[in-house]
């Protein structure tokens, strides 16, 4: 073969324009290996769910003609890194070029730029998968310059025109976030649909990471029930246009523990299947605009436009962030924070029943949605002050659909505020009262969310005023939160005081809440 074609684990995408190309001299390579299972604990899922999908996309090329050749933990033992592998492929299959599509993570993108394999030439190519292209990023986004979502929102709708009416957006208004704060009554709990699971035989590989003794966290009950092939996740796409998005939008932002289907509620569960690249971002609007502007109505404007600022807002606007502002990005601790994440991060073993839920789910289905992940798991850790680099490898591992370029600015920058404000303009900090509104956690819990200081108060309570106490001179002249420490200055001084030393007892015993 001429030329070695290096397929990432998180680049299956079907409709590359590698594929309408000759096949004849091109060796496709797909590779499991070490260095991908190790750089971070990953979740038993996520590793057996991209190496599932990584098998079936080789078999898919090799019976569309394509030479491919897909090695395995034990084909690539011997190949200590990427640059490795590839160096001792050339070498056998005498090839002399190497092309490789521009990963998506900083750290594979410097390590494949910065190959070099004797009498092979190297190539970098796009994705072809966002929809803003990769050398636009810097016409939207300047490196450590905040850019409000929205303002980067309103421009992609109109530059793709989704949504608009003679350049306007439809329903009038370009934003519905206020009507997607929906909690769930007792009644809607029974109307909550089954999530669609997909059956997969991954015992093979679960095997395979066994023999290898790869280290992994979390649990895998089989069959595999995320999708793995591209067939699966357009079934996934079609299911969530069908059954979940007439309510995904009001019910976008809440919770619950009282529903067997609590864990994913409305949400698409398309996270996997858009990060492989197995769903193409336009691909997955287009058919939810498609279903909106079917449904006679049964979908409004609300739920469309919640979904479709997720993906061509949220999802392209992290991607910018992300790109500007690398490498010094990781760095970033604007608020200095140093505590060890607590031992129940990974056992889920906690008396407070919000973090109980949405870490033991976390555990059991590589999975949490939104809410659960910015303001149960993350407002935790920035109003205890958890260190952001135990943060980001906790999210980095835990989740299926946890890439470094998506998953690090929410971490570090909408959840924690450690990025300088470059994402967020103020901290998502909430006390219980948040968590009452939006979940039915509370009830049922150890803690009293009413109460403030006493020793069964609600740890969120006390530790909030902790936090905004302590930066104090950082916060106080937000003009989106001033008013809180007006709140905060009109209580009585035995009130703060017995606050503070609440918060304080909570954090000296952070280990035991
Ligand atoms: P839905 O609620 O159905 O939303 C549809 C799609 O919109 C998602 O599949 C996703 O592609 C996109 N989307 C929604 N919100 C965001 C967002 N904030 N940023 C980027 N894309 C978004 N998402 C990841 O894909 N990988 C991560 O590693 C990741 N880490 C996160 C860490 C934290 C602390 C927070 C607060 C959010 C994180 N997200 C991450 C974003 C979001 O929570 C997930 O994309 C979403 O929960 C995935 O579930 P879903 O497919 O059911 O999403």
């Amino acid at each position: 073969y001429s030329t070695l074609r290096l397929i990432l684990g998180d680049q299956l995408n079907a409709l590359h324009s590698w594929f309408s190309g000759d096949k004849d001299d091109v060796l496709y390579v797909i590779a499991e290996l070490r260095q991908e299972t190790d750089y971070v604990p990953h979740h038993l899922q996520k590793v057996c769910g991209f190496f599932a999908a990584m098998e079936h996309f080789a078999h898919a090329l090799q019976k569309a003609g394509f030479h491919v050749l897909h090695l395995t933990l034990d084909d690539t033992e011997q190949d200590d890194s990427l640059p490795a592998l590839l160096a001792r492929l050339c070498r056998e299959y005498r090839c002399s070029e190497i092309e490789y599509q521009r990963p998506d993570e900083y750290r594979l993108a410097k390590q494949l730029a910065g190959m070099e394999i004797e009498a092979t030439s190297v190539k970098c190519v796009d994705t072809e998968h966002f929809l803003l292209p990769f050398d636009e990023l810097e016409q939207y986004f300047t490196a450590n310059k905040h850019l409000t979502m929205e303002h980067f929102y309103r421009q992609m709708r109109r530059r793709f025109n989704l949504l608009m009416e003679n350049d306007k957006p439809v329903g009038g208004q370009w934003n519905f976030d206020a009507a997607n704060r929906g909690k769930l009554k007792p009644a809607d709990l029974k109307e909550i649909p089954a999530p669609l699971l997909f059956e997969t035989d991954i015992s093979a590989i679960r095997a395979r990471l066994e023999r290898h003794k790869v280290r992994t966290i979390g649990e895998l009950s089989e069959p595999f029930i995320w999708p793995v092939t591209r067939a699966q996740a357009k079934q996934l796409l079609s299911y969530f246009c069908q059954h979940l998005l007439p309510h995904f939008g009001r019910f976008q932002d809440a919770m619950t523990a009282h529903s067997p289907h609590g864990w994913s509620l409305y949400h698409s569960r398309l996270s996997f299947a858009l990060n492989t690249k197995m769903l193409h971002p336009k691909q997955v609007i287009d058919a939810a605009i498609n279903a909106y502007e079917t449904s006679n109505g049964a979908i409004d404007i609300a739920q469309i436009e919640g979904f479709v600022r997720q993906i061509l807002g949220w999802r392209e606007y992290v991607r910018g962030v992300y790109w500007v502002n690398m490498p010094e990005y990781k760095q970033y601790n604007t608020l200095k924070a140093s505590r060890p994440l607590p031992g129940y991060f990974w056992n889920g073993k906690t008396r407070m029943r919000c973090l109980e839920h949405a870490i033991g789910q976390s555990l059991t289905s590589a999975y949490a949605h939104h809410i659960q992940r910015l303001m149960v798991t993350g407002n935790f850790c920035l109003i205890t002050g958890i260190d952001p680099d135990e943060v980001d490898q906790w999210y980095l591992g835990i989740y299926i659909d946890a890439l470094e370029w998506v998953e690090l600015p929410n971490t570090r920058g909408m959840t924690q505020f450690a990025d300088q404000g470059i994402v967020a303009t103020k901290p998502y900090a909430a006390s219980g009262n948040y968590i009452q509104k939006m979940s039915d956690y509370c009830s049922g819990c150890h803690y009293r969310v009413k109460e403030k200081t006493t020793e069964d108060a609600c740890p969120l309570n006390s530790l909030y005023w902790g936090f905004m106490h302590q930066h104090r001179d950082r916060l106080e002249n937000n003009p989106r939160i001033g008013m809180v420490y007006r709140n905060w200055d009109k209580q009585s001084r035995e009130m703060r005081d017995a606050t503070l030393a609440r918060a304080e007892c909570c954090l000296d015993h952070i280990e035991e809440l």
